[in-house]
């Protein structure tokens, strides 16, 4: 008999965890707090759910560091991987899936699973007893979010992300718009036409520029006061820094060309990916906001092709809970001032989907093998997963510990490679060769009697 391992959050790292903890033959219990206590961003009960994005972004193994974090979780028989393959919808290099039949595949997998039992409650304590892992994520409800301050003497620390808003398909015009991916890539028709574009003149980017800074913005709550996180910036903050920022992050105009009038390069082009299996649904891609509801419609609108759009949703503003991990977690994603418990997701300090559903399948792996009295290597550091671990537990910088996306800065340089541009198509196949090896030994070396993937 094996002692249970208890989840807390039934997100993408929790739902991972308690799938690679089950999967290795321990007992379970997974709380959820949905539906019964809700967040502002999640809409279902599901686990799993995506609280804004449908992508999981690139699935480049060789030359991306997210398509290599797919790849190993994808090795290591991972629930939240095998499910976005299974619902997989057409976008250019990205990974991009039907988020409600995904949802729904992870939460059939967890509730089915013998050796996982699903409990919807709020848990608001640290219990200095038996296996734990929290996985509460982003918007760790506030009593826990108490009681973790309590046992860590550190203070939450607060970021904002916005939400980008979505768009009805049928009311796009498709007379100023049009379809095509970024240089026409993907392998079929379906992808090289997977986004939307609608072209903007120098004068309507202008006005739109002069409109978003003009716009009625959501005011910061007292205390709420860290910074963005870059990969996340809201449209507006992005125009405050320069006119011209817009047109060479989301807006740029490159890759493009309009059918509609292809002698004319337009000025700025405003993309819109597809967000779900029907393709009834579009967001605005990059559009992050934090713009009042009436201020966006009428911004966007401005957007020629959007002129008369619906929104399934407009954007948002929202908060993110995390850990200052290197000074309170171990190597193994233990607290240090309590080894019984560990973290895993975006509460740990890493950001995205892909990373902290990363983080659960290490997690779960660990508390698995430690219930069973096996001994696991630690993460090698050259994997993915482990360049994370490695940053989140000890590799950045205290002080300033913000959160992380997975990227090749993470890695160990590689002897007798060129730096700078030049060198970076075969610095980044190294780095990925590398990992791939030393991520299939690690996996070997567990003995748990895992799932390999397809
Ligand atoms: C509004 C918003 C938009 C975002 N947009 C994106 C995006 O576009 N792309 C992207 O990659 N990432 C995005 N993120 C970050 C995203 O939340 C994470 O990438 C990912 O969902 C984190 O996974 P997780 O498992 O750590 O947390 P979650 O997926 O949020 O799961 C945590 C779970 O814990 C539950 N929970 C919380 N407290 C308790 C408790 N005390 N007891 C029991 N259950 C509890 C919650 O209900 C939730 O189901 C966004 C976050 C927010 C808030």
């Amino acid at each position: 008999m094996t002692d249970e391992l208890h989840i807390v959050g039934g997100g993408m790292a929790g739902s991972e965890a308690a799938f690679q903890a089950a999967e290795a033959g321990v007992q379970v219990v997974l709380h959820e707090m949905r539906p019964e206590v809700k967040t502002f961003a999640h809409h279902t009960g599901n686990l799993g759910e995506m609280v804004c994005s449908n992508s999981f972004r690139s699935d480049d193994d060789e030359q991306n560091a997210v398509g290599l974090l797919h790849w190993e979780m994808k090795q290591a028989g991972g629930l939240i991987m095998n499910s976005a393959y299974a619902h997989r919808l057409p976008a250019g290099g990205a990974l991009a899936v039907d988020r409600e039949a995904f949802a729904e595949t992870v939460t059939a997998a967890i509730t089915a699973h013998p050796n996982i039992r699903v409990s919807h409650d709020e848990v608001s304590e640290l219990s200095g007893e038996g296996h734990w892992i929290f996985a509460t994520g982003p918007l760790t409800s506030e009593g826990l979010g108490r009681a973790i301050q309590a046992e860590t003497g550190t203070d939450r620390l607060a970021f904002f992300d916005a939400i980008a808003p979505i768009v009805y398909a049928e009311s796009i015009d498709m007379d100023v718009a049009w379809r095509q991916s970024r240089y026409d890539k993907g392998e079929t028709e379906e992808e090289q036409k997977a986004y939307i574009n609608c072209p903007m003149t120098k004068d309507q980017y202008e006005a739109f520029i002069d409109a978003l800074l003009a716009a009625d913005k959501t005011e910061f709550h007292e205390g709420e006061t860290a910074g963005y996180f870059d990969g996340c910036l809201p449209i507006e903050v992005m125009a405050e820094r320069g006119r011209e920022t817009l047109r060479h992050g989301p807006m740029k105009p490159v890759g493009l060309t309009n059918p509609h009038d292809p002698e004319t390069k337009p000025y700025a082009v405003v993309q819109l990916r597809r967000d779900n299996e029907l393709g009834t649904l579009y967001n605005i891609v990059g559009f992050q906001t934090k713009m009042k509801y009436g201020a966006q419609k009428a911004v966007f609108s401005m957007i020629p092709g959007l002129h008369d759009a619906s929104f399934a949703r407009l954007g948002g503003i929202h908060r993110n809970t995390f850990l200052n991990s290197p000074t309170l977690l171990d190597d193994r994603m233990r607290l240090r001032s309590k080894p019984n418990i560990r973290f895993a997701g975006q509460v740990t300090g890493v950001e995205g989907y892909v990373e902290s559903a990363a983080m659960g399948l290490v997690a779960g792996r660990m508390a698995a093998a430690e219930i069973l009295g096996r001994t696991m290597p630690t993460v090698p550091q050259d994997t993915a997963h482990g360049a994370l671990i490695h940053h989140i537990t000890g590799g950045a910088e205290a002080k300033t510990f913000q959160p992380m996306n997975v990227n090749f800065g993470l890695f160990r340089p590689l002897e007798g490679l060129r730096g700078g541009r030049k060198g970076r198509r075969e610095r980044y196949k190294g780095y990925t060769d590398r990992a791939k090896e030393a991520w299939q030994e690690w996996l070997t070396a567990q003995g748990l009697d895992l799932r390999a993937a397809e």
